[in-house]
């Protein structure tokens, strides 16, 4: 059990689909209590939900493309008024693009992002872990068929939930997500570079030693 930990840190999770952001920021949040706000979670929730921007997002999110600047950004500018999210907070799978960027800098005026991690990893590596990559459709845990496998096959071994593939880790869905990625999100390790808040973290490492290193990248 890591011990806990206060990180007074608004931060960034940044990285390819697959790159690990969601693993580590469930691990860091729990460890530092830090508000975990996932923009995919999020936007899953309200696809399972039936709600009217779920049913706006839902395509875009199968085909792998990206929903529009301006629902995305409308979400997360309300997740981070909730009270949880006051003084601390991580960012995972948000922004993606330099429209959402500028915008996060617009509403944060002076309580300025503190960090943004970018998470390294070779293209075939994610395209491996994509592919193998199971979630819980219970807890939400995240498990990968060989390298991260459960005990028993298909089911959790946090809360014996089903493990379930998601539908935008299908092989199509994967390819787009990747040429995404590429266009419209690499562009923001410029942006953050130029503003010099961008760490580097070499993630194509066993879980555990990622981990300890983020920890080491926030403090
Ligand atoms: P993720 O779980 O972060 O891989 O996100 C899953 C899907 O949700 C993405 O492939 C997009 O379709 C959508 N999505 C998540 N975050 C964003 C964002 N910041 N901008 C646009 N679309 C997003």
């Amino acid at each position: 059990m890591p011990m806990a930990i206060a990180l007074k840190a608004r931060c960034v999770f940044l990285g390819a689909p697959g790159a690990g952001k969601g693993t580590q920021a469930k691990k860091v949040s729990e460890t530092a209590s830090l508000a975990h706000i996932s923009t995919g979670d999020m936007l899953r929730q309200e696809v399972a939900s039936g709600s009217a921007l779920g049913e706006t997002a839902r395509s875009f999110m199968d085909g792998g493309k990206l929903v529009p600047d301006d629902v995305i950004i409308g979400m997360v500018q309300a997740r981070i008024q909730l009270p949880d999210a006051k003084s601390a907070w991580i960012l995972d799978g948000f922004p993606r693009t330099l429209m959402q960027a500028e915008a996060l800098d617009r509403s944060l005026g002076s309580s300025a992002l503190t960090h943004v991690v970018y998470f390294a990893v070779p293209e075939d590596v994610l395209i491996g872990r994509l592919a193998g990559r199971r979630s819980c459709s219970k807890c939400g845990a995240i498990w990968h068929v060989e390298h991260q496998p459960t005990k028993s096959k298909g089911i959790c071994d946090h809360c014996s939930g089903k493990l379930v593939q998601r539908s935008d880790d299908s092989p199509e869905a994967v390819v787009e997500r990747l040429k995404v990625y590429r266009s419209q999100t690499s562009p923001l390790l410029a942006y953050y570079r130029d503003r010099k808040v961008l760490r580097e973290l070499d993630a194509n490492r066993a879980p555990a030693v990622v981990f300890t290193e983020l920890l080491k990248l926030m403090q």
